[in-house]
């Protein structure tokens, strides 16, 4: 559609040539939508997750794909989200997907409420599940006219006033689209106060996640300490970094921290599915260690990415290929 004639508030979505698995079957990326008053909009009851896929020597391959689905059960437990697909069957259908979209390096799954509903609680809880496999930056980025932030070391702002969630009731467990308004607000403030990124506290002010990352830091002794599970949402990376670093000898442990402490550590480096690992360079303005990525930080991130890439015999069954499904 041409500049001129698109609705007010719409995006330009012309097509991509990629599919998206939609309830069974692969649909044109443009006409993967919901309607204005779904109940996942409306309501923010959609729940996902984000997974990476890598050129590996067998071929395309997803990153522990059993584990992402696994984590969008628990998010679909945890919000009462009625998914009828089991297991076996969403494996299936992300494979797929990756075979129909060559070039992915992205996969979202999505499931959500696509019913017009007027009550919070929805009188039809029919659950549709979408599957997108992507390259975020050609399909995504370059399309909404190529404003990407992107850096590879990090200042970042530690969000220290607590907003007010009840984790007793959405768990910060839950991938859910509703767990993400209060990190928005929180980090498109510290972005225009020049931050790349920020942190939050969980309810009694201890360091918990970043938006979309969980957090690690480095202690004078060299060993690794991360939030402990009950306060972040489980994350693959955060979880493949820790048994990295058991399997390379490395001393990890689960641990709160409060922000002045964060501050003292001699590194601090973010994980997450879209960048691995990500060293902290300052917070708060104040330049972590030497203000440069430190040693473990770097040998992590590199080990990661020899992992992914399908470079470590030893890891090879973290990969799910899709050649040969
Ligand atoms: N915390 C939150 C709140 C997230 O949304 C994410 C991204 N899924 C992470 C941490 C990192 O998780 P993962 O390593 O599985 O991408």
């Amino acid at each position: 559609m041409a500049e001129a004639e698109r609705p007010s508030g719409s995006a330009p979505e012309t097509g991509t040539g990629r599919k998206i698995w939609l309830d069974g079957r692969l649909v044109p990326w443009e006409q993967a939508t919901v309607h204005v008053l779904s109940h996942s909009l409306q309501r923010g009851s959609l729940i996902f997750d984000y997974m990476s896929v890598h050129e590996t020597p067998r071929g395309p391959a997803v990153f522990r794909l059993r584990e992402h689905l696994e984590r969008l059960l628990v998010s679909a437990e945890l919000t009462g989200l009625p998914l009828t697909q089991e297991l076996p069957e969403l494996e299936a259908a992300v494979l797929d997907t990756v075979a129909a979209n060559p070039g992915a390096t992205s996969l979202k799954i999505s499931a959500y409420i696509p019913s017009v509903e007027v009550d919070v609680v929805p009188q039809d809880d029919a659950v549709a599940v979408a599957i997108a496999a992507y390259d975020p930056i050609e399909d995504v980025i370059k399309r909404n006219r190529g404003r990407y932030h992107w850096r590879p070391e990090l200042s970042v702002w530690i969000e220290k006033e607590r907003r007010n969630r009840r984790p007793d009731i959405v768990p910060a467990q839950a991938k859910t689209a509703a767990n993400y308004a209060s990190p928005m607000v929180a980090k498109w403030a510290a972005r225009k106060a020049g931050y790349d990124e920020i942190l939050l506290a969980d309810a009694e002010g201890y360091v918990a996640e970043g938006p979309t990352t969980n957090v690690f830091w480095v202690d004078a002794d060299a060993a690794l300490h991360t939030p402990p599970e009950d306060r972040v949402l489980h994350g693959i990376t955060r979880r493949s970094v820790m048994e990295l670093a058991k399997h390379d000898g490395i001393p990890v442990s689960e641990d709160r921290v409060l922000p002045d402490a964060l501050m003292a550590a001699a590194e601090v480096f973010l994980t997450g599915t879209t960048g691995g690992v990500i060293p902290v360079i300052a917070l708060d303005g104040e330049p972590v260690g030497e203000g440069v990525p430190g040693p473990l930080t770097r040998r992590l991130a590199e080990r990661f990415r020899e992992v992914t890439s399908g470079h470590d015999a030893d890891f090879a069954h973290w990969l799910a290929p899709v050649e040969g499904r």
